[in-house]
């Protein structure tokens, strides 16, 4: 098992493998997933500000979605802030 905390609410909690996200917050992230994927869908060559401005929310938000592998941006189009 592994300790991991949550990046939503900030309790720890074991899961057999790594995680970042509890299975309380488990839906509120698939949900703001699905929107930054519906966004893209609409408006495909956005940039990580142009997504967190146009959902409303943290550009961090959504920079942690590429940390985690979910995001994927090729050619460039999507380029990670430094
Ligand atoms: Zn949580």
């Amino acid at each position: 098992m592994k300790l991991n905390q949550c990046k939503y609410c900030f309790n720890m909690f074991q899961s057999p493998d790594t995680r970042v996200v509890c299975d309380k917050c488990k839906p509120l992230d698939e949900a703001l997933f699905s929107s930054i994927e519906d966004y893209l869908k609409k408006y495909p060559n956005s940039n990580a500000i142009q997504i967190a401005e146009g959902l409303e929310i943290p550009t961090f938000e959504v920079v942690r979605f590429i940390d985690e592998g979910r995001l994927q941006f090729s050619r460039g189009k999507f380029e990670r802030l430094k």
